[in-house]
């Protein structure tokens, strides 16, 4: 059982405050999705946890199993078993999946051998073309294509914790369902936790979150079931934007109590 907990974080990035204290903790084998409107800190978060330059964290802990995540480089906070599925895949001419992965695994202190036959497997369990796996990292890829690689990168690196930016940003429907299935099944087989950042209900329908946070200017103003996903759907994020958290249980309210005045 690994927890990755996230405590009254406040970030900046070139001089302006971002992240005004989140708190969240995710455990193994549980998917809790992050939404909230553009510019609201989502993949700042990301990005501080995963140690990305630039940022500055001035209050706040970010522990994986007690250990504190943001005393370590980040290919440190990987190794403990963190993953981050970039909202926008890095393009790396000359270097094949299979290189990254193999180096990765021996870095983890794990074997390569039959290597090339799980990546044949993974790539055929979410219909990734094999043609691919010899490119070069994600150049020439489709958006849809680069998310796949990164799905598929995720399949075979089994980390503890993965957040997952925006998977769905540049996916058609059918990549939509392949990735977000995959990741499911890891939280099923291997007790992934999963922290799933995005905008749209469509990837919620086969990664199942537990539970929903909704953040809005660098603070998370409301948690709760998947039943928020259809009060946001309903309403959009205006009923989340006030500062007060009161103003998303009320939206709350009006999907089991009384009935809305409107339509
Ligand atoms: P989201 O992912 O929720 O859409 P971001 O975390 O990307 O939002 O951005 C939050 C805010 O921080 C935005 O106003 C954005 O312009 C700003 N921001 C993010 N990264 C930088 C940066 N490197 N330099 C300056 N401003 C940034
Ligand atoms: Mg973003």
């Amino acid at each position: 059982m690994t927890t990755l907990k996230i405590s009254g974080l406040h970030a900046s990035v070139a001089g302006k405050t971002i992240l005004n204290g989140i708190d969240l903790e995710v455990s193994s084998g549980q998917v809790h999705a992050v939404m909230g409107p553009n510019g609201a800190g989502k993949s700042t978060l990301s990005a501080v946890v995963m140690g990305k330059p630039g940022y500055t964290v001035s209050a706040g802990s970010v522990t994986l199993d007690g250990v504190d995540m943001l005393a370590l480089p980040t290919w440190q906070r990987a190794q403990a078993g963190l993953h981050l599925v970039l909202q926008y895949p890095t393009e790396v001419p000359g270097v094949a999946v299979v290189d990254v992965l193999a180096e990765a695994f021996a870095a983890r202190g794990r074997s390569t051998d039959g290597i090339r036959e799980q990546l044949s497997t993974e790539a055929a369990r979410i219909n990734f073309d094999e043609t691919f796996l010899a490119r070069s990292l994600n150049v020439d890829l489709s958006g849809g294509e680069k998310k796949r690689n990164e799905t598929l990168q995720l399949a075979m690196l089994r980390p503890k914790i993965a957040i997952l930016d925006e998977l769905d940003s540049g996916l058609d429907i059918d990549a939509l369902r392949d990735c977000s299935r995959r990741v499911e099944d890891a939280t099923n087989e291997d007790g992934l936790g999963v922290l799933v950042i995005t905008h749209y209900s469509r990837l919620l329908k086969e990664l199942k979150p537990d539970v929903v946070h909704i953040l809005v200017k660098g603070r998370i103003v409301s948690s709760g079931g998947p039943e928020l996903v259809d009060v946001l759907e309903r309403d959009g994020y205006a009923a989340f934007e006030g500062d007060q958290p009161e103003t998303a249980s009320s939206a709350l309210d009006d999907l089991f109590g009384t009935p809305p005045s409107r339509n």
